[in-house]
């Protein structure tokens, strides 16, 4: 079977590897169909992660049809079933397990991260990270299923404020489209007008090109007495910490959801005075990860926006440059065998 492992910055190798087949109870074998390239796939590309390891076959967000299950637990699937997967497979034993926190679990492993990805034909994974898409739903938009869990973790509690997101990137956008859904008012702030229009298209209140317009300045006309309680940050650097301290109210919340490609510098002094807190997102929950299928099988959220590319198995170097090259949405991967 054909996959794709990162070699190097810049250097995807095909590689013929064992046909995979179920080894135990409770699997399934997923023909893979989609898999959308993510920031963290990038940074190892582009030689800038913190924590690079090469050699590893990426891929977290993706698609697929059940070729084979052995399972009793989930007799709602059966061959030929369209599959989003939950990438992420905790212990499901633990304390936090048990309390539905598998994302915050010790053993919590990731497919695609600590796990072999789905830049490959065929993939084995544990039926419970299965999650069936209706008829309707297509592969291709359920691929951005994903990235909508993670935006729908990041924005847990937000309901209604006024927000601003920092970012409009693919998890901007998401973060957007999923506030929006939440009823908040959003101010999204980039540097790319192109990304800004997607913004505008998807719903925020407020765009801000922060290289045409001093964005402190801009969202302080904006705001009412009431102020920002909460800024999600997907830019995650020196900056927008510094940032996001400018105009948060005191005691108010960053909720950061970038990966650093650097060690952030953050002036403790400001942030202790105004009671500021940093909050961490990565992952999310099986049940925000259901509310995502939700939100596209449901036709709740308009995922179209989000997909700028899509590339054959064979081009994923393409895939891969074009992400780079490009400041654009979702590029994805499509297998066709
Ligand atoms: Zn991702
Ligand atoms: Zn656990």
């Amino acid at each position: 079977m054909e996959c794709i492992r990162m070699i190097a910055p810049r250097q995807l190798k095909f590689v013929n590897e064992e046909e995979p087949v179920l080894y135990g109870d409770e699997q399934a074998l997923v023909n893979v169909a989609y898999t959308g390239i993510c920031g963290g796939d990038m940074h190892p590309y582009l030689g800038e992660s913190l924590s690079a390891k090469y050699g590893n076959i990426h891929g977290h967000e993706f698609t697929g049809t059940i070729l084979d299950i052995r399972s009793n637990k989930r007799k709602d699937i059966r061959v030929g079933d369209k599959v989003v997967i939950n990438p992420a497979i905790p212990c499901g034993k633990c304390t936090k397990c048990n309390q539905g926190l598998g994302y915050i679990c010790e053993d919590c492993k990731v497919i695609g991260g600590e796990l072999p990805g789905s830049l490959c034909k065929k993939i084995v994974v544990p039926v419970r990270s299965l999650h069936k898409l209706s008829e309707d739903t297509s592969l291709l938009d359920g691929v951005l299923i994903e990235p909508l869990a993670f935006a729908e973790h990041c924005t847990a509690g937000l309901d209604g404020q006024t927000i601003v997101i920092l970012g409009q990137g693919p998890i901007g956008i998401s973060c957007t489209m999923v506030a929006k859904h939440k009823k908040c008012k959003v101010i999204a702030v980039d540097i790319v007008e192109g990304q800004l229009e997607v913004s505008k298209k998807v719903g925020s209140d407020f765009t801000i090109n922060s290289r045409v317009a001093d964005p402190v300045a801009s969202i302080k006309k904006i705001i009412d007495e009431n102020g920002i309680d909460s800024i999600i940050d997907t830019v995650a650097n020196s900056w927008s910490i510094d940032f996001s301290m400018q105009i948060l109210n005191k005691g108010g919340i960053i909720t950061f959801v970038g990966i650093p490609c650097e060690i952030i510098k953050v002036d403790f002094l400001k942030l202790v005075c105004r009671e500021i807190s940093i909050k961490t997102r990565y992952l999310y929950t099986d049940k925000e990860f259901s509310q995502a299928v939700n939100y596209v099988d449901k036709g709740i959220i308009d995922v179209t926006p989000l997909i700028s590319g899509v590339f054959p198995f064979e081009k994923a170097q393409e895939a891969f440059e074009f992400k780079a090259e490009n400041a654009c949405m979702k590029v994805v991967i499509h297998n066709d065998g």
